[in-house]
């Protein structure tokens, strides 16, 4: 479980984020929506330690992280927990399939030709895992950096509106093998716009509004809005797709 409380952030003095308090689990799936500049995606490098927050704690399976923090990381939380970011930095002079490999080889992680076999048929990459990555479509690419990902054997996946510039049926497929990695008992962490996904998909939704987690709770909370502001975010998401 990854668990935070009372997580403050501010930047230049302006504060970003305001108490945010939450947790998240192996094998379900996450989704942090919210309107844009709410904090999103700064969470998410607090969640990841990418961004360490200003005050609060930070659980990450049972490890404590307390802001601020004193000195470098004991125990640093990577790779059992891994990001994929919008621009997914794939490496453009190397193949897919070296794309894939590379962070592995370097973890020195054992067994990478089996694991790199079986995420390749996973996600069903073998047509063109041998192509440099201007030579794939975006969705492609995407599930590429997904298997870069998950080649280091992950327990909890973070997710920044990696569907964004992908179209319908390439965002249908991304998220359909994320709902299977789901069901391999792997935490899924998404920031996303997809409301209709967030429904169907997600085990927890957290609405985050003002560097606050407004509401949260089952898909319900996107039918049934307790909160005005998580009502209005609805309505406009919705009268924008
Ligand atoms: P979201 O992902 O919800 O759109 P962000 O977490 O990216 O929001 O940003 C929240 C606010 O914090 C924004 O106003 C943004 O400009 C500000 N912010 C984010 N990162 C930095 C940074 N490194 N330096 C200064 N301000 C930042
Ligand atoms: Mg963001």
């Amino acid at each position: 479980m990854i668990r935070v409380e009372n997580i403050v952030k501010n930047f230049e003095g302006r504060n970003v984020l305001n108490g945010v308090s939450m947790t998240m689990e192996q094998g379900k799936i996450t989704c942090l929506i919210g309107p844009s500049g709410s904090g999103k995606t700064t969470l998410l490098r607090t969640l990841t330690l990418l961004e360490p927050a200003d005050s609060g704690q930070l659980y990450i399976e049972g490890v404590k992280y307390d802001f601020p923090l004193d000195g470098p990381l004991r125990v640093p939380p990577w790779p059992g927990i891994t990001v994929v970011f919008q621009s997914l930095f794939l490496w453009p002079h190397l193949t897919m399939r070296e794309n894939i490999m590379l962070p592995a080889r370097r973890a020195g992680l054992p067994n990478v030709h089996e694991r790199l076999e079986e995420i390749v048929a996973f996600f069903e990459m073998a047509p063109f895992i041998d192509r440099y990555p201007n030579e794939a479509s975006r969705g492609q690419q995407q599930r590429v950096a997904l298997a870069r990902a998950l080649m280091l054997n992950p327990k909890y996946v973070f997710l920044d509106e990696i569907t964004s510039a992908l179209d319908v049926e390439q965002v249908a497929k991304v998220l359909e093998y994320l709902q299977k990695l789901r069901d391999t008992g792997i935490g899924i962490f998404i920031i996303t716009h997809l409301l209709g996904f967030a429904r169907r998909a997600s085990d927890q939704i957290l609405f985050l509004n003002d560097g606050k987690i407004e509401e949260s709770g089952g898909p319900e909370i996107l039918v049934n809005p307790q909160s005005v502001r998580l009502k209005n975010f609805v309505q406009l998401i919705e009268a924008a797709s």
